[in-house]
Order: structure tokens, then C-alpha cells, then sequence
């Protein structure tokens, strides 16, 4: 047995096997083989081995996904048996006396850049298939030992070094119980997915990935950050029981879904969710969100080869508006950039990549990015109650540049005799701390603010968010945050215009007795932490919450804050 210590990222506990889950490195060198016939012979072995793969995984779809799914793996049986790919790879082995591996990444590049060439959305999804086909045909031909996420077809813990965003939307919900990886914290956009997904998950482990072999039990307990490693018999039975008081807690919970949010005092905030994809809204309304206070449209833009239209755009925007049923939807603009990638733009690497080109600078510079997603906003909005928000805003001119380009899509609409509500309100993210600081100004020309604390931390305490060695200075509870964050709600509240936070720390249960004294309008957090903080806040005064937050902001460090808070909680029990 082996115990790892790692960070809380997504509560629950799960227990299954592990499924280690490296990337492989398909990359291939060109060879010169005397051997032809032997080239030949390894290259229809992987066709067949593919080919037999494929047949399992299709028949598989078809019996738990459906029809339409299962076309996908169709389409690639096809692409494997077709003459027009295999045939210019074996006379390419024969005449230049090449490797397998070789001769069919050339050819297959060859066909993926010629079809990705053409206008048609048809080939370019080609494309697409044709890159994956390749792969598994190379994975046999180098003996490469990997099956991707989505083939997950048993109850497993996913152990990886990291997850893209990309492998975390991959995987399926039924299959896949946890997952606990090397790096990563709190806001790393794996951990925010694994809310989402309401799957339990530890990152940060350091060394979780050299610690389990494929098929160990391990235990992931995601609401104290451990991941134990071959457990006795003893401590399963141990954690079965922590997983059945967890489930009844849960219950308890439930019992909140349609009350309203309200303090011992009798103060209403709002508590609204994060979430990534129109599909996330059933457990918004499961969880008892009254509000989307962030919808990240980023995950929109990645796991496909090129930019979304406005029409797929447009109906995941409409059907997030119409599953709200005239609830708020707050949309926030894409943020690419950091440590979410979108391959097919092509950005050059950076040294910094959070402190990049990133967000709204990409879009005030890539225009043609920009105004498609405003236009398909606006289209939406008249299906709901539609709120934008521009992310890492820096500075004023950055904000009246956005919002004139959204102006000027609103009145080509208008001239194109499309609708577009009168009622969208406009605001942005606070997470710059320059913004924070100027938010007086600020108010005075956005209708909300949103305070962004993933980030506003890291730029605050010079500390990478995604970088564990520096994790003991990415500190919420550290006075120089909380004082931006009143400096905040106060700059908003002179104007009259609310303030929500959607990072992290909105829902962080340490957080919100003083959030809530500081005056917060809008929580909005993963949706499995709302029921928790509704119970949390109803058990709170707000009036004594102000007295805790004043005496908060007048402390030296974070854990005099923390020390602080628990004091309270001691003396309420
Ligand atoms: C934030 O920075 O707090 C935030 C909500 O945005 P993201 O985590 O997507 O950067
Ligand atoms: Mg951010």
C-alpha cells in the first residue's frame, strides 16, 4: 500500500482500477530496409490488427451509443480499406525501399493536407478521420501500447501525468469513476472539467504516475486530495463507508434544489454555475443553479480542427438560453491561451503563455474570430437572458474596442432584419489586477463585473496557476486579495452595478462567510459545490460576516485569514 498526498480538485471518492494513460510519441524516422516483403508483411499486419480494432469499437458504439455514432468508426473502416491510401504506401515501400511506418505517414500527409486544402467541410472532416485512421495504424506498426480515452469500455481511475481539456471531455462518465494526475491545481482547466463532469479527482500528485501499474486498485479521495495505491482489504471497507456518508450528505443537499439563497439575515445572493458545454446545464438545474455566471465557450473551439461557424455556435448559445428558461446566462467571449490550446490557429509558442497573447487580445486582433462568436451571441439572444463578458481586460480601450465591434454586429444584424434583444446586459472579467484597481472607472461603463480569482491570483501573486512548486503562493485567502476583491464590490456598488466572482474561490467554503460580508451579488462556481454553499450561507449572518471581513482585511497573511474564519465556524458549532 502507498499513500499520496495531491490536491482536492473534484469531491467524491472512487475506487477501481487504474488505467494509465500515457501519449504516445508517433513521430517516425525514414529508414532504409533491404527487406521489402518483411515491410510489406508488417504493414498488412497492422492493417489487420487495425481493422480488427476498429470492428470492436464500432460494434461496441452501436450497442451502447447508437447508429449515429458508430458511422464515425464506419467511415474509418473505409479510409483503412481504401485502395486510394494503401496501395501509393506499398508501391512507395517497394520503390524506394523505405519502412512501413515511413511511407504511410508521407502518403497519409500527403491526403490529410490536400483535403484539409478544400473548401468542403466534408473532406476537411476527411481529414479529420484520415488522421485518425494513421495513428491507429501507426500505433501497431510501433508497437505503441495506447488506447485513447474514449475507448474506455470498463470501470476505471484514469492516471496521467495531465489531462488536455480535450481527453477530459473524452471521457465517458460511466466508465471512467475518477482520475488523479502528476500536475495540475485547483483551476487547472482538467480539474474545473472533472466538476463538470461531477467525477472525483486528485492533481497535483507529483509522482502518481511512476507510483501505480496499469490495473492496480487504487482509491482517489477527492474531497482530501489522497490517492492510495494497492489499499487493504480494511481500508476499502474504510473508504466504502466514507463513500456511503458522502452520498447521504449529498442527499441532505438535495433537499436545497428550488430554495432560494438566502443568509440567516435574510439577504438574497445569487448562486449560479460554471459551466463548458450546453450539456452541463442538466447539472446546473439538478444542483439548484439559479444562473450561469460562466459559460468558458472556449471548449467550443477545441477537440476540432478548425474554428467552429457561426451556426454551430449559434445553436449551443440558443440551446444553453432556452434550457435556462429566462434565467441569466452569463457567455463570456473566447479564451484561448494559457493553458487551453487550439492547435489549427497556429500560434507561435510563447515564453509566457498567461501573460500572452491571449483572450481578448486575440480576438481585438483576429477580428474575423471575434465578430463570428459576437454574431453568433447576438443571434441567440432574443432565445433568453443573455449576458456577455469579455475576459482579461486590461485595460478601458481593450473594453470600448470589444464593445464597439459588438455594436457594430448588432447593427448589421439589425440591418439584415434579424432580432436582437435590447436587453443584454455587457460586463467583464476581473482579473487583471490593473482592472481591479480601476474598477472605479471601469463601473462606470460596464453594466456587471465578473472577478475572475483563477487568474487574479495568479497575476497578484506573480505565482503560475498551473505550476505546483509555486502552489504555496497561490493564495485566495491572502489579504491582498481580499482587498481587491472589495475594492471591487465597492467601485461597482457606487455605480449600481452588481458583482459576481466565477473563479474558484466562490465556491470555496472558506471563502464565502467572507465573500459574503464583502457584499458579493453572484457566486458562481462548479455545480456540485452550489447546494453545499446554499446550506453554508443559509447558517450565516451577513451582518456578522461584515465584522469578519473587516477584521480579514486588516491581517498580515493568509492563514491569520483562514485561522480567523475557523474560529467562527468553532464557535457556531
Ligand atoms: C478565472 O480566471 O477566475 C476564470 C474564471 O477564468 P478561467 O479559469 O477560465 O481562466
Ligand atoms: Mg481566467
Amino acid at each position: 500500500m502507498n499513500n499520496l498526498k495531491g490536491i482536492a480538485a473534484s469531491a467524491g471518492i472512487a475506487i477501481a482500477r487504474a488505467f494509465t494513460l500515457e501519449h504516445p510519441d508517433y513521430s517516425v524516422t525514414e529508414k532504409q530496409v533491404t527487406d521489402t516483403d518483411a515491410e510489406l508483411a508488417k504493414l498488412d499486419a497492422a492493417l489487420a490488427q487495425s481493422q480488427a480494432e476498429l470492428e470492436a469499437i464500432k460494434a461496441r458504439t452501436l450497442q451502447e451509443l447508437g447508429e449515429k455514432k458508430a458511422e464515425i468508426f464506419e467511415s474509418h473502416l473505409l479510409i483503412l480499406n481504401d485502395p486510394e491510401l494503401i496501395e501509393p504506401v506499398k508501391s512507395k515501400i517497394a520503390s524506394e525501399s523505405v519502412n512501413a511506418e515511413y511511407a504511410l505517414n508521407e502518403t497519409a500527409t500527403q491526403f490529410i493536407q490536400m483535403f484539409e486544402n478544400m473548401k468542403s467541410a466534408y473532406l476537411q472532416e476527411r481529414a479529420a478521420d484520415m488522421r485518425d485512421v494513421t495513428k491507429r495504424i501507426l500505433k501497431h506498426l510501433l508497437g505503441l501500447n495506447y488506447v485513447s480515452p474514449s475507448e474506455i469500455s470498463e470501470e476505471v481511475i484514469v492516471v496521467a501525468e495531465d489531462l488536455t481539456p480535450s481527453d477530459t471531455a473524452q471521457l465517458n462518465r460511466n466508465y471512467v469513476k475518477g482520475f488523479t494526475t502528476n500536475i495540475g491545481g485547483r483551476t487547472s482547466h482538467s480539474a474545473i472539467m472533472a466538476r463538470s463532469l461531477e467525477i472525483p479527482a486528485v492533481v497535483g500528485t507529483k509522482n502518481v504516475l511512476s507510483a501505480v501499474q496499469n490495473g492496480d486498485l487504487i482509491i482517489v479521495d477527492g474531497l482530501e486530495g489522497d490517492v492510495i495505491v494497492n489499499p487493504t482489504e480494511a481500508i476499502v471497507e474504510q473508504y466504502r463507508a466514507k463513500q456511503d456518508a458522502y452520498a447521504k450528505q449529498v442527499e441532505e443537499w438535495k433537499k436545497l434544489r428550488s430554495e432560494p439563497t438566502v443568509s440567516k439575515d435574510g439577504i438574497h445572493v445569487e448562486l449560479a454555475a460554471n459551466i463548458g458545454t450546453p450539456n452541463d446545464v442538466a447539472g446546473v438545474l439538478e444542483n439548484g443553479g439559479e444562473a450561469v455566471g460562466l459559460y468558458r465557450t472556449e471548449f467550443l473551439y477545441m477537440g476540432r480542427d478548425k474554428l467552429p461557424s457561426e451556426e454551430i455556435q449559434y445553436v449551443a448559445y440558443k440551446s444553453v438560453l432556452e434550457k435556462m428558461e429566462g434565467k441569466p446566462v452569463v457567455v463570456r467571449t473566447l479564451d484561448i491561451g494559457g493553458d487551453k490550446e487550439l492547435p489549427y490557429l497556429d500560434l507561435p509558442k510563447e515564453m509566457n503563455p498567461f501573460l500572452g497573447f491571449r483572450a481578448v487580445r486575440l480576438c481585438l486582433d483576429r477580428q474575423d474570430i471575434f465578430r463570428t462568436q459576437l454574431r453568433a451571441l447576438l443571434r441567440a439572444s432574443v432565445h433568453g437572458n443573455l449576458r456577455i463578458m469579455f475576459p482579461m481586460i486590461a485595460t478601458l480601450g481593450e473594453f470600448r474596442e470589444a464593445k464597439a465591434l459588438l455594436e457594430e454586429e448588432k447593427a448589421k444584424l439589425i440591418s439584415e432584419g434579424i432580432p436582437v434583444s435590447e436587453e443584454i446586459q455587457l460586463g467583464i472579467m476581473v482579473e487583471i489586477p490593473s482592472t481591479a484597481v480601476l474598477a472605479d472607472q471601469f463601473a462606470k461603463e460596464v453594466d456587471f463585473f465578473s472577478i475572475g480569482t483563477n487568474d487574479l491570483i495568479q497575476y497578484t501573486m506573480a505565482a503560475d496557476r498551473m505550476n505546483e512548486r509555486v502552489a504555496y503562493l497561490y493564495q485566495p485567502y491572502n489579504p491582498a486579495i481580499l482587498r481587491l476583491v472589495k475594492m471591487v464590490i465597492d467601485a461597482a456598488h457606487r455605480e449600481g452595478r452588481w458583482v459576481g466572482m466565477c473563479g474558484e474561490m466562490a465556491g470555496d467554503a472558506t471563502a464565502i462567510p467572507i465573500l459574503l460580508g464583502l457584499g458579493l451579488d453572484e457566486f458562481s462556481m462548479s455545480a456540485t459545490s452550489i447546494l453545499p454553499a446554499r446550506s453554508q450561507i443559509g447558517k450565516l449572518s451577513r451582518s456578522d460576516m461584515q465584522a469578519l471581513a473587516a477584521k480579514a482585511l486588516e491581517m498580515g497573511t493568509a492563514e491569520e485569514v483562514v485561522a480567523l474564519v475557523e474560529s467562527i465556524e468553532a464557535a457556531a458549532e
